[in-house]
């Protein structure tokens, strides 16, 4: 059995999430989110109130 790709799937990230330090974008609008703190809760975007984000 082979792990991993499942045909260029990507992780999907929403708002109320912790999912960590990072760079997010908005995955409607493309606006930059960036979470500098592990326990900070990602938020609606607020360009568009777009729920959902990709890591960049
Ligand atoms: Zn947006």
């Amino acid at each position: 059995m082979r792990l991993g790709q499942k045909g260029g799937d990507k992780m999907v990230y929403k708002c109320g999430e912790k999912p960590g330090i990072g760079r997010y974008i908005c995955t409607k609008c493309g606006a930059p989110k960036n979470l500098d703190n592990s326990t900070d809760t990602l938020a609606p975007c607020s360009r568009c109130r777009n729920c959902t984000f990709n890591k960049v």
